[in-house]
């Protein structure tokens, strides 16, 4: 009986895995050879006079050559940032700031699958994620805040919201358009201006969406889109003229960013890492929960910093949500990111690989149990197997540190105040997830839990609408929402 069971169930994988191909089409697409830096609203040549590649990661070949912008360069992308905050963009009636904004958000729905085929391409992620999460609410995020452009006195009544005058946006890889429009879009809304640099292995949505910045007509020099790698960042960060430093990426960057404006006028608002913890309660509903936790962790390649990657199962039903997560995994598709089949598209360069297959040696040097799923990985690209880790204790490197990968610790837990420990036992503090039937349960414990966001019975869920941000080494500052505002003004 039991082997025909796994019989069944094999051959439900292997048809799974066997499905015929079913490619997005690339006709809606156009990849320039070679991107300029976008200044003043214009293409400019570099005055470093230097480009680097950016490759896709999933057969490791050229896309396009990308500008370097040195420190020269900054300084023209700042200077025509302060230009256009002075004489445009600060005086501008904030409803005519909207209607740039709206046209934006509108222009970006109009060529979604282009954006969403050159995210997959550019940076690994299934095209299901780029298509059906990246782009709409990008585009979502400009229509939002441009709601809030003519309404901030209702936003913060009784005080004058000013605006504060040149921002620096330094974005990481894993959500390239995403966290441009979750930069710029509250910057242009409270007033100010723009100078925004993505990451070197992902620039080419942040430079698609200059293109569409010029043809908006939105002011020349408001929102200035410049790439390089991490000394453009630095010399962003250190620009006297620079009034707000807004940081999405590493802790450890995180933290020289910290240092370099200490002693300075710069605000800043950073969201660096996170080490979430998931949590499975006896009670909770577990096809829904271990389907919860594959999507937190699996999806996306764990490339997510809120990623659900440690998992805490109450002990009654440790072995049967063991059992039904390897299930799962089996059936997880690993392969061409422009396949709508496709689970778990490429991992974002080599450097990441090779630091995610670093923790899976560390973890079965401390003793972890290591399981990956049985698939086969595309020969070229950079791919790596869903991988959970069993038999973990709280003080592992791999359930301490951030692995930004599809990398999930499992550990068991008898009482609520027990997981509540383990739970804020990091030194990050971004994002949780509790799975419970009881309400009584899921008060409690986001009420204990040290994270800026924390889901109940569902997980990565986001709106434009809901703040987002972290507790200690998660980083400060709120994203998203009213409280996305706030980074940007000075309330008098
Ligand atoms: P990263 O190395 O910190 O890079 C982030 C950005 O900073 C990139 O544009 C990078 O440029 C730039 N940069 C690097 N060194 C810099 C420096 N010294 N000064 C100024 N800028 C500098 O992070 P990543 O590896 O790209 O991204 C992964 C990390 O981001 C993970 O730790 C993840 O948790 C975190 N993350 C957090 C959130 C959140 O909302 N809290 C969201 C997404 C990601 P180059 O890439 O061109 O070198
Ligand atoms: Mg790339």
């Amino acid at each position: 009986m039991a082997t025909t069971k796994n019989n069944t169930l094999k051959l439900k994988f292997d048809s799974a895995r066997n499905l015929s191909p079913s490619l997005e089409s690339l006709s809606a697409v156009k990849i320039e050879p070679r991107f300029e830096l976008f200044i003043n609203g214009k293409f400019e040549q570099p005055l470093s006079r230097k480009y680097f590649a950016t490759i896709n990661p999933a057969n490791e070949e050229k896309l396009a050559e990308v500008a370097v912008a040195n420190k020269a360069d900054v300084n023209r992308a700042v200077h025509a940032a302060r230009n256009a905050y002075e004489k445009v963009w600060k005086t501008m009636p904030p409803n005519e700031r909207a209607k740039y904004m709206y046209r934006i958000a509108r222009m970006i729905q109009e060529r979604a699958r282009e954006f969403a085929v050159i995210e997959s391409l550019d940076g690994g992620k299934p095209i299901r994620e780029s298509r059906d999460f990246d782009i709409p609410l990008a585009a979502n995020h400009f229509f939002y805040y441009a709601g809030w452009a003519d309404k901030l006195e209702y936003a913060f009544p009784n005080r004058l919201a000013q605006s504060l005058g040149v921002a620096g946006q330094i974005i990481p890889w894993n959500f390239p358009l995403l966290m441009a429009a979750w930069k710029i879009a509250p910057a242009l809304a409270t007033g100010n201006t723009v100078v925004l640099k993505p990451a070197e292995t992902t620039p080419l949505t942040a430079l698609k969406l200059a293109a569409i910045i010029q043809e908006s007509d939105l002011p020349p020099g408001v929102v200035n889109i410049i790439t390089g790698a991490e000394e453009t960042g630095a010399a962003i960060v250190e620009h006297p003229n620079i009034d707000k430093i807004a940081f999405t990426g590493s802790t450890e960057v995180g933290k020289i960013i910290q240092r370099a404006i200490s002693g300075t006028h710069k605000k800043a608002t950073l969201e660096l890492g996170g080490k979430a913890a998931n949590i499975i309660f006896d009670d909770a509903p577990l096809d829904q929960a271990v389907e919860g936790v594959i999507n937190g962790i699996f999806f996306n390649q764990g490339h997510v910093c809120c990623a659900g990657s440690r998992l805490y199962v109450q002990e009654s039903v440790y072995q049967q949500v063991i059992k039904k997560l390897k299930d799962r995994m089996e059936t997880l598709i690993v392969g061409d990111p422009l396949d709508k089949n496709t689970d778990i598209g490429a991992i974002n360069s080599r450097q990441q690989l090779d630091n995610i297959n670093k923790y899976l040696k560390i973890g079965q040097q401390e003793g972890a149990e290591m399981y990956q799923s049985s698939c086969d990985l595309p020969k070229r690209g950079f791919f790596c197997r869903p991988t959970i880790f069993t038999n973990v204790s709280q003080s592992n490197r791999i359930a301490q540190e951030e692995i930004f990968g599809p990398v999930l610790t499992i550990q068991s837990f008898r009482t609520d105040d027990e997981v509540i420990e383990k739970a804020n036992n990091t030194p990050f503090g971004l994002s949780a997830g509790v799975w419970t039937d009881k309400g009584s349960k899921i008060f409690n414990l986001t009420s204990k839990l040290k994270a800026g966001v924390v889901w109940a019975n569902t997980f990565n869920k986001f709106d434009p609408a809901s703040p987002f941000g972290g507790y200690k080494e998660s980083g400060y500052g709120r994203e998203g929402g009213l409280h996305g505002l706030l980074p940007y003004l000075k309330l008098v």
